[in-house]
């Protein structure tokens, strides 16, 4: 039976309360007030965390460019900053040795930057948000982007209260058509409707480059006085990594007692087994990270995809009735390793454009273009620039990336070459015989046990993610042929979705219907929305899409 669906009508959706859009709704309403020939517009913020920042993680080292141009009294204001950064160092560890550089490379000098907990921080920008007069709407998630002749025209929200075969609850609630005049896309990266635009809109991508990802697996530790220092900012290179990976670790002082530490590993490494969740406690047992931990206790954990490509990834950033903002449109810079001021500022870029489309009652795609300018003649795209080429300088390995990185630095960020393709990061991952064939060696995880007081395994360290998903609802881990994955996957890969998942959803269970053969059971409930199971999936047969709103992690101080 169809459902009968409510229809909402708004002036401009924003569509994920992150900070590129926090930043568009805040700036719109402070150039309406601004502006009296500039009237705000209705504005529906909507997010799928169940309160705003919910969803947020990051590092995280805030460049404040972004933030002092929105806010520019945001210390005033109390915005949360954990501490100024105070030290910066870099180290290559060996197994058990740690090597420091003689000099920080100037890409990651965080001089005049600050330790922040993105979420707590996000949480913040919204009450800026609310107090400038925008409301947000928390526990709504976007289902699916809607289209009029190719025009994009709102978003369908998701349906409550379904149970897991699809069937209407007594608690039913359809989701609602919410149609605005333009749709701006800030959902954070890999977003699940991003994802729909790229498919039905080629010319978004076209001439561009592939995203390329690393998954961010975090830890925040209370840990004894004396430790560290707040400010202190420690980044790593090398174990537990192989030079074939791409990636690093960081550990940052929030306070004199309080630690975040995580490591981000490439979605491109050739290993089935890549496990950024394991390599993360590997990271642990390192001397260096071990002796600042040690006697401390784990408080919190997340992880995130994060995309690293940078300039030549970014896709054309309008379409008739869309924009799109920060993460979702890859803004990133991968020498810095840093996002929140570029989020920033593109959410402010597309809200001055927004402000000229209202005044002048058009919203054609030719105006919402006047974005795109903005992007190209600002310090963004002059910052994502002059990084183009830092990822794929690391093709050939670290030592290749360390010796690109320095040229590309020398040479304003071409190096020597100009725009290196690359393909997917699942294209990269081996076969299990491919992958022996190439190293001499089988894939293999860690050794490592799990005590559950300094070495978290997946499921104890989820649990303080806070994720929470109702049992009884589909999977929004789609998969479309499961037969694949207990046959050939099994056979040609060893299932790495096992692995790649830093939550613990899917595993490899015996198979009672088959004796000696194994099945792909998922338990969706575990899921932190990293999103990387979408992107690392050899046979690209995962698709992460929506819960329902108000459901997922609920990171504190991450
Ligand atoms: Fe991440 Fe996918 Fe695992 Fe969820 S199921 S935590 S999105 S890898």
């Amino acid at each position: 039976m169809p459902v009968e669906r409510e229809i909402l009508e708004t002036d401009i959706l924003i569509v994920g309360a992150g900070p590129a859009g926090l930043a568009l709704a805040y700036k719109l309403a402070k150039l309406a007030e601004a502006d009296p020939d500039f009237e705000l517009p209705e504005i529906l913020l909507m997010e799928k965390g169940r309160h705003v920042g919910a969803h947020c993680l990051s590092g995280a080292v805030m460049d404040p460019k972004g933030i002092a141009e929105l806010i520019p009294d945001y210390k005033e204001l109390g915005a949360p900053i954990e501490a100024a950064v105070s030290s910066d160092s870099m180290y290559f560890l060996g197994k058990k040795s740690a090597l420091k550089f003689p000099i920080t490379p100037p890409s990651i000098n965080n001089h005049g930057n600050y330790v922040i907990s993105l979420n707590k921080f996000a949480g913040w920008l919204g009450e800026q948000v609310e107090k400038a007069g925008v409301d947000i709407y928390c526990g709504l998630a976007g289902y699916e982007l809607l289209f009029e002749n190719g025009k994009v025209v709102g978003v369908q929200t998701v349906d409550m209260g379904v149970d897991k075969e699809g069937n209407q609850k007594p608690n039913f609630e359809p989701g609602s058509i919410i149609k605005a005049k333009v749709t701006i896309l800030c959902e954070g990266v890999h977003g699940s409707l991003m994802r729909q635009a790229f498919e039905k809109i080629p010319e978004l991508t076209k001439g561009k480059l592939p995203q390329a990802y690393l998954t961010g697996v975090k830890e925040v530790w209370e840990v004894p006085d004396g430790r560290i220092k707040a400010g202190d900012v420690i980044h790593t290179i090398g174990f537990p990594q192989n030079s074939r990976e791409y990636g690093g670790g960081w550990i940052y002082g929030m306070s004199d007692n309080m630690v975040s530490l995580g490591i981000a590993i490439g979605l491109d490494s050739p290993d089935p087994k890549n496990d950024s969740h394991r390599k993360f406690q590997a990271y642990k047992t390192h001397p260096k990270v071990r002796k600042i931990l040690e006697g401390g206790k784990m408080l919190h954990y997340g992880a995130k995809a994060i995309p690293v490509l940078g300039y030549f990834a970014v896709p054309k950033l309008y379409h008739e009735g869309l924009m799109i903002c920060g993460d979702s449109a890859g803004m990133l810079n991968p020498a810095r390793f840093k996002g929140i001021h570029l989020a920033i500022k593109s959410g402010m870029m597309a809200a001055e454009t927004l402000a000229e489309c209202f005044k002048a009652s058009d919203f054609s795609a030719e105006k919402l273009g006047a974005y795109q300018v903005r992007f190209e003649q600002s310090w963004v795209k002059k910052e994502l620039y002059r990084t183009r080429n830092f990822h794929a300088g690391f093709k050939g390995g670290l030592l290749s990336g360390l010796f690109h990185g320095a040229i590309q630095i020398i040479t304003g960020g071409r190096g020597l070459f100009n725009r290196r393709e690359n393909s997917r990061d699942h294209k990269y991952m081996l076969k299990k015989s491919d992958y022996k064939n190439r190293f001499g060696e089988k894939p293999e995880t860690e050794k490592l046990k799990f005590d559950n007081e300094f070495l978290y395994d997946k499921l104890s360290d989820v649990y303080k993610s806070g994720t929470m998903h109702e049992e009884e609802q589909p999977s929004h881990l789609v998969i479309a042929d499961s037969d694949i994955c207990n046959t050939r996957c099994t056979e040609e890969y060893g299932n790495p979705c096992q692995h790649f998942c830093p939550a613990n959803v899917y595993n490899m269970v015996e198979d009672s219907s088959n004796p000696g053969k194994k099945k792909l059971e998922l338990t969706p409930s575990n899921c932190v929305h990293c999103k990387t199971c979408d992107i690392a999936d050899p046979y690209q047969i995962i698709r992460w899409v929506t819960p329902q709103g108000g459901e997922g992690p609920n990171y504190t101080n991450l």
